[in-house]
């Protein structure tokens, strides 16, 4: 670990990396780089590197995991053993553990989980690189992912941690400001700005808390529009999408008229979304079957 630097914020107010406090670090990001996961994203932010894959639904086994209402987000965030200066056991620990679980609920309230009673979807969270901020890095990947596999979801979740140095508060946490800063206070919001997971380490007063909390929804609102842009550059031409997306489910799904008079109902801007969810509702038919042969064996 690099020694504590004597200062966080120069006399012009810039930060040891150059931004200003109120400033993100560059995010980059690419969706569907993984052909066997049902959506992926991969993203950079700062020196963070994650890989998000979303697999499912499917049929959850054993059974008796089932919501028999709902469908199940399980989330796992690992970070490799490469990613960080000191390598790290591989495997899970509390950190990992810990994250998983608040990741996971971050999004319980944007899936609609309805849609699926008895599925599950999994969410794989994989830090390449780590440098301060990755289970935010994660979320921020994984909700593409999300959108990519075409789970249906009531909006984006968006996330960022604001903290304190030299008593400031500062958005976005590079390493040194991590590992030295006075508080560490990561969350992740809905589009209409629902705060989704909330942690803090260290201590901000009432009213810092508050302010940090402002820098973060505008922080948010950066990364959203970065979100936005990357799900339009991906299914930006929809009329050919949407024309590909129904091309590929006629061939697919035996004609009937019910289903046809359904698919003219349809709103243009969901078409690839409902489209990949019945795709997926058909694979949970066959994965249902493989599991029954399975518990049979
Ligand atoms: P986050 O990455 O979400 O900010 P933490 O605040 O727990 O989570 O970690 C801050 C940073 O410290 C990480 O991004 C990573 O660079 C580093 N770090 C975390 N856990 C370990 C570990 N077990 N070994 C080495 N470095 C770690």
């Amino acid at each position: 670990m690099s020694d504590k630097p004597e200062c966080f914020i120069d006399e012009a107010g810039l930060r040891l990396d150059g931004r200003r406090v109120d400033e993100i670090r560059p995010m980059k990001v690419e969706m569907g780089v993984l052909s066997r996961a049902d959506g992926s994203c991969y993203l950079e932010w700062g020196n963070n590197k994650v890989l998000a894959a979303v697999y499912g639904p499917r049929e959850l086994h054993p059974r008796r995991m089932q919501k028999p209402n709902e469908v199940l987000v399980r989330y796992k965030y690992n970070m490799a053993s490469f990613s960080v200066e000191d390598r790290i056991r591989p495997g899970p620990s509390r950190r990992s553990t810990e994250i998983s679980k608040v990741s996971g609920e971050a999004f319980e309230p944007v899936v609609m989980t309805q849609y699926y009673p008895g599925a599950v979807i999994d969410v794989f969270a994989e830090v390449l690189q780590a440098d301060a901020g990755t289970r935010t890095a994660a979320i921020n990947a994984a909700t593409l992912a999300l959108a990519d596999a075409g789970i249906p979801m009531k909006g984006l979740v968006s996330a960022c941690a604001v903290g304190k140095v030299d008593g400031q508060l500062v958005l976005d946490l590079n390493k040194p400001e991590d590992n030295y800063g006075q508080a560490d206070l990561p969350v992740a919001m809905t589009q209409d700005g629902e705060i989704t997971l909330l942690q803090m380490d260290g201590h901000l007063t009432p009213e810092e808390l508050e302010e940090g909390l402002e820098m973060i929804k505008k922080g948010c609102q950066q990364i959203l529009e970065i979100q936005r842009q990357a799900l339009v550059s991906r299914y930006g031409n929809e009329d050919e999408e949407g024309e590909d997306a129904e091309a590929e489910i006629s061939e697919e799904v035996p004609d009937s008229e019910e289903g046809e008079e359904e698919e003219e109902e349809r709103d243009d801007s969901f078409d690839n979304e409902e489209s990949e969810a019945e795709n997926a509702d058909e694979n949970d038919v066959t994965k249902e079957d493989e599991g029954e042969e399975d518990e049979r064996q």
